[in-house]
């Protein structure tokens, strides 16, 4: 694979603040130059590769800022297929400063986010869906998270994309014969092969489809919000579900002013949790921002717990709430069931759950419909994945839909090529070995500097 050196680019790649080691990542064509005159230009002896050479660190009036360790990659053999140099010093915030200036000063450009990552990409050390897990993993919030993310950059996803785009370009090169030749030269044998590549070739991408969606649903986290009137026990069962006394408890309406927010893990998925200020007439200015906020919050949320109380029935308040909240799916939570024998009936069509915020009872079989709510039942998830990754596959999953469709009722065999050549670069732009330069910027803005 043919490499590029593009101009220097250097960022601090390790995180802001205090620590015991700190590093400066430089990568490009003047990589080494400069670090060898950070490192105190040749009256040091040269930087082997891979070698970890331990060195002082010059400002230009050869004053020492810090020192550490030098490390050179030349290129190809490095993160971003570039000649990389890392610097580790001291955990230090000024000296890394300092440092950094140096380097820009001799001609290093300062990094953009994700951009080393970017360049790992451009020189093919990495595929895309690997660089974004890059990302995801430096991101992660729960250990499912992480090793979800880890998997995707060990290339588990990339392997399965690339496994079905190969069968999917075999089965174009199929189908392109049929525009070649007259069916009786190929027969109906070659009728056959087609209509079966492309219902196992559908099979396959909805099977990865299934595990995208809970890879980038992991990914992604669940947004759950709470709803109900004051008094409910919203702040409770939040507590209770974070296990965590964060939110303020008191027997008087209306104390909930703010939203509050907890995270939860959920059998390694973080959720958010919201509890919202109560979606009711505004006495005050705080308490009609808050109300403002919560109804904005409640049309982001995968799911809408209404709480209600068990010991005071459906009131016609609850109705009024129920009425008032976004499509999307929804429970109605009865608490408070420690109070009363049995739970009131729930409003007709909707579902609901009975439980005690105070003794507990009932939070169990709500976590497993948080689970199930949120799209997380089943297996495990296998990887990591995007909303983007996703959208390529439904994409691709369409494309198949139609060339089927098209070949069983006889159609053109220029249209289902037409159709299965969609379908390959959709999946493509998965891993992104195809053109793909107009969602480069996008994806990789969202990383931290210096990865
Ligand atoms: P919110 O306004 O909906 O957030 O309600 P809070 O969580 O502040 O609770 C209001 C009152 O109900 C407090 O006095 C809580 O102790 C009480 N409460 C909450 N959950 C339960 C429960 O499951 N059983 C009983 N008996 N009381 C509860
Ligand atoms: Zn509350």
């Amino acid at each position: 694979m043919a490499y590029q050196q593009g101009d220097t680019i250097v960022a601090i790649a390790t995180p802001p603040g205090e620590g015991g080691v700190g590093i400066l990542r430089l990568s490009g064509s003047q990589a080494l130059a400069i670090a060898t005159v950070l490192c105190g230009g040749a009256k040091v002896k040269a930087l082997m590769p891979r070698h970890a050479h331990f060195r002082r660190f010059h400002a230009r009036d050869s004053s020492v800022i810090d020192h550490g360790i030098a490390l050179y990659f030349p290129a190809p053999h490095s993160y971003t297929g570039e000649t990389v140099v890392e610097l580790q010093g001291h955990g230090s915030p000024l000296a890394l400063a300092s440092l950094l200036t140096e380097a820009i000063a001799l001609g290093a450009r300062p990094a953009r986010a994700g951009e080393f990552s970017e360049r790992a990409f451009l020189n093919g050390r990495l595929d895309l869906a690997q660089a974004e897990a890059v990302a995801d993993l430096i991101h992660a919030r729960s250990d499912a998270q992480a090793r979800a993310a880890a998997a995707s950059l060990e290339g588990a996803f990339s392997q399965a994309v690339d496994g079905i785009h190969g069968q999917l370009l075999q089965l174009l090169a199929l189908a392109e014969a049929g525009l070649d030749f007259s069916e009786e030269d190929l027969g109906d044998a070659h009728e056959l092969a087609i209509a079966d590549g492309l219902m196992r070739l559908e099979g396959q991408i909805a099977h990865l489809l299934k595990q995208a969606q809970q890879g980038a649903q992991l990914a992604r986290g669940g947004r759950v919000v709470l709803a109900g009137r004051p008094n409910v026990g919203k702040s409770s069962l939040m507590n209770a579900l974070a296990r965590r006394a964060s939110a303020i408890v008191t027997a008087i309406p209306g104390t909930t002013r703010d939203l509050l927010r907890e995270e939860i893990v959920l059998d390694g998925l973080p959720v958010e949790l919201i509890d919202t200020a109560g979606l009711r007439a505004a006495t005050d200015a705080v308490e009609a921002e808050g109300i403002a906020r919560a109804r904005h919050i409640l049309h982001s949320a995968q799911l809408i717990l209404l709480v209600a109380d068990a010991s005071a029935g459906w009131q016609v308040e609850d109705e009024a709430i129920l009425r008032d909240l976004p499509e999307g799916p929804r429970l109605i939570l009865w608490n408070k069931l420690d109070l009363v024998s049995a739970p009131p009936l729930t409003p007709v069509g909707e579902q609901s759950i009975a439980l005690s915020a105070q003794t507990g009872v009932g939070l169990d079989i709500l976590r497993r419909s948080l689970m199930e709510a949120l799209g997380m039942q089943g297996d495990s998830c296998p990887f990591s994945a995007r909303r983007r990754h996703v959208e390529a596959l439904e994409h691709c999953l369409q494309d198949i839909h139609a060339a089927r469709d098209m070949h069983r009722l006889g159609g053109s065999p220029e249209l289902v090529a037409q159709s299965l050549r969609e379908a390959a670069v959709a999946l493509a732009s998965i891993t992104g070995h195809i053109d793909v330069e107009d969602i480069l910027g996008e994806i990789f803005s969202r990383f931290c500097i210096g990865k």
